[in-house]
């Protein structure tokens, strides 16, 4: 794991030429006492979830000191950007003189600082799928004094919200914020950050609504469980998206892409029948369920030779026998097969189920699948990303090309099956530099990226994308033309 890397030093490393000057400052301010106290409970905190869950405590460090005043340096960085010279668009130009983009940076400034606590105290008390109770509260109370009108508990899902604002027949914004964290290391995929980013960019929206009589709707849906079961297919299912017409979110991550090549996965549950003897005795009165277990594992190494090199299958063995001397009459496993398309998920999951089928049949054992809820991979809208990126371009990042974003490969989520129901996008956003330069060495779910997730330079990255994805909103609300792309580019990329 590369929990042993020192986050610390991380940030002060000297930025690439074009960089913002205020990034080689930004972790050398005076610390506040309000962000001295967090740090010392969020260090208490990340030493009390390694010690119990994970064994690698001794590696981790306290998060760096934070800086001060960030709603400055965000207003700095609106300047340092738009004198950089290297964008289409100059950055002030745009705040200062499109009355809209102007709308949704001042908004999204205004609450900066009340984001900042939402996500620190988001990180310090991570919550697992389904049980983000505190979070969920936390995130509807605040929606509820900033003007939403918020169904808690919505679609079937204890955790899961819905808070809209504005009103119309005629288009529909849906935004994600996501906030389950993971066992062990917590908000090691920075969940916290996703949670302030949707909100940061519904407030960006319904600013603007408010202020122009627009009509349009803006829904942000909170959904919870990304990381196990998929609370968005739940909510999919149970008709929280069907009156929306595009739904976006933000993931923090160690690189800037908006081509996520999210594979498409599914899951299988396997379990083989056979029946019991005594292993010495009388072995050939049993019908050994390990053997179909071991079969089925061995045999899927081998297809892996003829799989195409992104095309993953990996499992485990939950429960292969109960002792040495007894044939295990029951076997259970479980596999997650993933592809970069859905479709190809569905080639291969009749590979591995006649696999599964062969062990049995060889051993003369029974087998039961239980397949689990897919999570499709992600169908990135064009004119969508298109408009977003227009607006990073303008705060000062440039992205590689869309086919070196997409040869690197990633995880999964069930952003995914929203992206098959309706147009969306999924852009990622580096929070650990604002330049564009990847970090290879600091990848999601470890106790280094969870750290990096309490940064103040995180925020600034999320609050950056916010109002980009914002601004991408609210074209799709000012331009009817606009919209009519992105639904014929979705109807004719799913
Ligand atoms: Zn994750
Ligand atoms: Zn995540």
């Amino acid at each position: 794991m590369s929990t042993e890397k020192d986050t610390s030093q991380r940030p002060q490393a000297a930025p690439s030429a074009g960089c913002l000057d205020i990034f080689k400052n930004i972790f050398s301010n005076t610390v506040t006492n309000q962000e001295q106290t967090y740090n010392e409970k969020n260090a208490k905190a990340y030493h009390a979830l390694v010690n119990n869950n994970c064994s690698s405590s001794s590696s981790v460090s306290p998060p760096p000191a934070y800086s001060d005043s960030l709603r400055h340096k965000m207003n700095e960085l609106s300047v340092n950007v738009g004198s950089s010279g290297d964008s289409t668009i100059k950055l002030s130009e745009l705040w200062e003189h499109d009355e809209f983009a102007k709308t949704v940076h001042q908004a999204i400034e205004s609450v900066s600082a009340e984001m900042r606590d939402i996500s620190l105290k988001l990180h310090s008390d991570p919550e697992l799928s389904y049980k983000e109770y505190h979070a969920h509260a936390l995130l509807t109370d605040y929606l509820e004094k900033k003007g939403f009108t918020v169904e808690r508990k919505a679609y079937g899902l204890d955790t899961a919200f819905v808070a809209r604002a504005g009103n119309s027949d005629k288009v529909t914004i849906g935004i994600c914020s996501e906030y389950d964290a993971l066992p062990g290391i917590g908000h090691a995929c920075g969940h916290n950050l996703i949670a302030i980013s949707g909100i940061a960019t519904a407030i960006g929206l319904k600013a603007a609504i408010d202020k122009f009589q627009l009509q349009a709707e803006i829904k942000l849906f909170g959904t919870p469980a990304e990381e196990t079961s998929g609370g968005k297919i739940v909510m999919l299912n149970n008709g929280a998206f069907k009156d929306v017409d595009v739904c976006m979110m933000l993931h923090g991550a160690n690189a800037d892409v908006v081509y996520p090549a999210f594979l498409a996965l599914d899951t299988v549950e396997v379990e083989y029948f056979g029946k019991a003897s005594h292993a010495s005795t009388s072995p050939w009165e049993g019908i050994n369920a390990l053997d179909a277990a071991i079969l089925a594992y061995t045999n899927i190494g081998l297809m892996r030779q003829q799989m195409r090199p992104n095309q993953r299958v990996h499992g485990i063995i939950k429960d292969g026998g109960k002792a040495a001397n007894i044939i295990p009459d029951y076997t259970h496993s479980a596999y997650t097969v993933r592809a970069p398309k859905y479709a190809e998920v569905e080639v291969l999951k009749k590979r591995v189920e006649r696999i599964f089928k062969g062990a049995a049949t060889a051993t003369g054992c029974r087998v039961k699948l239980t397949w689990g809820n897919p999570y499709k991979d992600i169908v990135t809208n064009d004119p969508l990303t298109g408009k977003f990126v227009k607006y990073m371009n303008a705060q000062g990042l440039q992205y590689p090309s869309k086919q070196e974003q997409l040869s690197k490969l990633s995880g999964s989520t069930d952003m995914g099956n929203l992206t098959y129901a309706m147009p969306g996008i999924h852009p990622m956003f580096n929070i650990l530099n604002l330049c564009g330069e990847d970090d290879k060495s600091m990848g999601l779910h470890t106790i280094a990226f969870a750290e990096a997730a309490a940064q103040p330079i995180g925020h600034t990255a999320t609050l950056r994308a916010a109002k980009s994805l914002a601004m991408t909103g609210l074209e799709c609300i000012l331009d009817p033309a606009f919209l009519k792309k992105v639904k014929e580019d979705f109807a004719e990329n799913v």
